[in-house]
This record gives structure tokens, sequence and C-alpha cells, in this order.
């Protein structure tokens, strides 16, 4: 079933707000399994609104808009909509005590457009509203139904969940589910190539890929009469996903961060952590303290900018900052050593390296990226060329950062 949607409102085109309920809306038709293919935004201007429903209510089969439904004068998306279907407006007594009940337990006084809220298409579902004036109202047409809502999110959202949704749910008794899978430590291109099989032969469930700085997220999504059997679709794609990527994978979980993911195998095998960070100057130590509970596992994080703070604070010796330079595989090593042994810890972070946009060299350019984890006696040290611009450098080296020591965590068998 196809689904249109329409936002109404000046404020939405000059950028003036968000437009939120646009992604609200979206999602929950996705989620429902409605199909929709048009979204637009348009002006408090009924002429081009009126153009716009033409051409909406002969593609579409529900055609949902929202904002334009208070009581002053530029608020005609009900008047509009009406015309469109060809209905005309009624006073809708229930709507009309809404109102007033609404308005009196509010304090707000009664002026005389407040009534104009309580008209309503001829022989429509009118949707009362309990969050404030204006009802929403759902007009069903021969080939195409009409959907109005208020603007307000705080008015539309327990409108459309309480009754809107139970509605669409009846039309299309299918639902969609998806799980998402991420994974680290791996390339897209890599991952793409290696389900290309998976990708080319879909059909329900599908799969879809998405790159994240240093990571990879797979959305598996299937359509079934219910959540059960959707997720009785899901679950073999999924297993086949842990049987090609194993350990590359660190959650099945949607809102699960790497952070979070790092964190649990932390607590797993009791291990304590610190950063000494250069380039980055406390990315990586503000992306591990975003996880509520990483202050057991986390000691200290050293921001250590300078060539100086490098030898004064985590012991790098001036020896190898001279002949091999600040940004360089020994100094990465020396600084994950340097700071881990500086805070007793089980586990040290270094990161060094050139953020730009000055500062590179032929030999040195820069992107160039020195990244050391030292977990116990053992240190790894990789070497990155990253591109773009510096916010992006900074946050590609953190998520490599995490990356490198997920895996160390993982390889570590002295547990
Ligand atoms: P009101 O009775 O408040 O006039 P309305 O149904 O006429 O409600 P609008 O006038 O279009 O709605 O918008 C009222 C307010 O609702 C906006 O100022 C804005 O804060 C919020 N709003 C409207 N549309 C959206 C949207 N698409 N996304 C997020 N917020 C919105
Ligand atoms: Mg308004």
């Amino acid at each position: 079933m196809t689904v249109e949607l329409i936002c109404v409102g000046t404020e939405l085109l000059l950028g003036n707000i968000v437009n939120t309920n646009a992604a609200y809306l979206s999602e929950k038709c996705a989620a429902l399994g409605l199909s929709m293919y048009y979204q637009s935004v348009v002006g408090d201007n009924p002429k081009r609104l009126e153009e716009l429903l033409e051409t909406a209510k002969e593609r579409s089969e529900i055609v949902i808009l929202c904002g334009g439904l208070g009581p002053t004068q530029d608020d005609l998306t009900k008047e509009t909509a009406a015309k469109a279907m060809g209905k005309s407006l009624v006073m809708d007594e229930r709507a009309r005590e809404e109102i007033q009940k609404y308005l009196v337990q509010m304090h707000h006084s009664i002026t005389e457009n407040n009534w104009k809220q309580a008209m309503v298409p001829e022989n429509a579902l009118v949707l009362y509203n309990k969050n404030g004036t204006a009802p929403g109202i759902i007009m069903e047409g021969e080939t195409c139904t009409m959907i109005l809502l208020p603007g307000p999110p705080g008015e539309l959202i327990p409108m459309f969940e309480q009754q809107v949704y139970p509605y669409l749910h009846k039309l299309q008794p299918e639902v969609i589910c998806s799980k998402m899978v991420k994974l680290c430590g791996v390339g897209e291109s890599r991952v793409e190539t290696e389900i290309l099989d998976l990708i080319e032969g879909q059909d329900n469930p599908t799969i879809a890929t998405y790159a994240k700085t240093g990571e990879v997220h797979l959305r598996i999504t299937a359509k079934a009469e219910d959540q059960q059997a959707a997720m009785r679709l899901i679950q073999p794609m999924e297993e086949e996903l842990y049987r090609r990527f194993g350990s590359h994978i660190y959650t099945d979980e949607e809102s699960v961060t790497l952070e979070e993911a790092i964190l649990a195998l932390l607590k797993e095998r009791s291990l304590t952590l610190s950063t000494a960070e250069s380039c980055t100057g406390g990315l990586l130590s503000g992306r591990l303290v975003n996880v509520p509970g990483i202050s057991e596992y986390f000691k200290e994080g050293y921001i250590t900018y300078s060539n100086e703070a490098k030898e004064k604070l985590l012991h790098v010796s001036h020896n190898t900052l001279q002949t091999f330079g600040a940004v360089s595989h020994e100094t990465a090593k020396e600084m994950a050593e340097g700071c881990k042994k500086a805070a007793a810890s089980d586990i040290g972070i270094g990161i060094t390296g050139i953020a730009g946009p000055d500062g590179g060299t032929k030999e040195k350019p820069v992107g160039l990226v020195y990244i050391g984890c030292c977990l116990r006696e053992k240190t790894y040290v990789k070497e990155f060329r990253f591109r773009g611009n510096r916010s992006r450098i900074r946050d590609c080296s953190v998520a490599q950062a995490l990356n490198l020591l997920r895996s160390a965590i993982l390889e570590d068998t002295d547990k």
C-alpha cells in the first residue's frame, strides 16, 4: 500500500524548524510495511497545497498531512484537503465540547476562531486531541484516504500512536521488522564483496549496508504477518552473517555503540585502560566516557600535544622523538607503553598523527596517524593514512583506536 507525506508550514521551508515529524512518520510507516514513495514540504499557501494534493491523491492510496490545523487564518490544511476530497465542513459537537474542555482546563480564554477547529469534513473520522485543540481527521475516499494531523509533535505523536497506527495497521496487516548487525575492523568494500551473493539473492529478508566511520552496519529487514514471524525470517540471515564475519561483529543490537561493546569486554576480563592522545586531543577519552559505568575501567587520559608533554608525562624518550619524530611508529609505541605504566593500567593506547590542514610533508603527509595499543607485555602499532579534513582525520583516528583496542583484547589469551 502506498503512502505519501505532506508537511505544511512556511517555517519548515525557511529552516526555522527541523522536520522531525517527517522522520517520525516515515519510520512508523516503514514499520507498518507501507511504501512511502513521495514526501513534500509546502508553505502555508492554499493554492500550492491544492496543486500538491491533486497530484498526491492520484498517485498514493494514503496521504498523510501534518501541520496547519491550528485556529489562525494561515492554518488552511483542513479547508484545502476537504476541498480536494470534495467535502464540505460541518460542526462536530464532540470536537466542540473537547476544545472547550481543553481550553478551560488550561485556563485559556476561548476566542471565536477556536470554533473553526471544531469544523470537520462531512463523514470524516475525527481523532480527538487530548494534548491540544486541533482534532485530527481521516477522510476516506474511493481511491485515496487523507489523514490530517496537528503539527506540534507533542500532539501528533500520541495521536498517531493511539489512533492512526491501529487504523493503518488494519489496512496493512503486515509488519516490517529489522535487526542491525554492527561490524568493526573490516572495510565496507570487503563486507559488500563477502555478502554479494546474499544481496543479489535477497527477497525477504533484505540486507542493506551502511558505512560508518571505522564501522560497517548491516540491516536485515523482513516483512511478515507479525513480529515473531518476521524475526524467524531474520534469524537464519543473522546466523549466516556471524558465520562469515565472526568476531568482526561487535553487536547485534541497534542501540549498542562500539565503546559500549568495548566496556563489556573490559568488564568481562577485568581489564583497566588508559589513553595518551596527541592529534585527537581527548576525543578518544571523550568517546569512552560517553559510556556509563566506564569509571571503574578507564583510569587516566593524557593529552600530550607537545613533545615536552610526551617526555614529561609518558616518558617517551628524547632520542625517539629526535630520531623518528613525534609522528612515528616508535613514538606511538612509547606513548601506549608510557601511559599504561604511568597509570598502572592493564592497557595503554597512544595516538599520534598529523590532522592538518598544515604540518604535512612529502614523507609525512596530512592524515598519517600511528596508533599504539599495549596490553600487558604486548604492544601493537598500526599506521594509517586517512583522508579528509581535520575533523574527519581525528574521528577516523578514534574509530581505529577503538578497533585496535578491541582486537587486542580479543587476542589476549592471558585472561
Ligand atoms: P497550531 O495549533 O499550534 O497552530 P498546527 O497544526 O497549525 O498547530 P503548525 O502551525 O503547522 O501546526 O505548527 C505548529 C508548531 O508545531 C510549529 O511551530 C512547530 O513547533 C511544530 N511543527 C509543525 N510542523 C512540524 C514538523 N513537520 N516537524 C516538527 N515540528 C513541527
Ligand atoms: Mg498553526
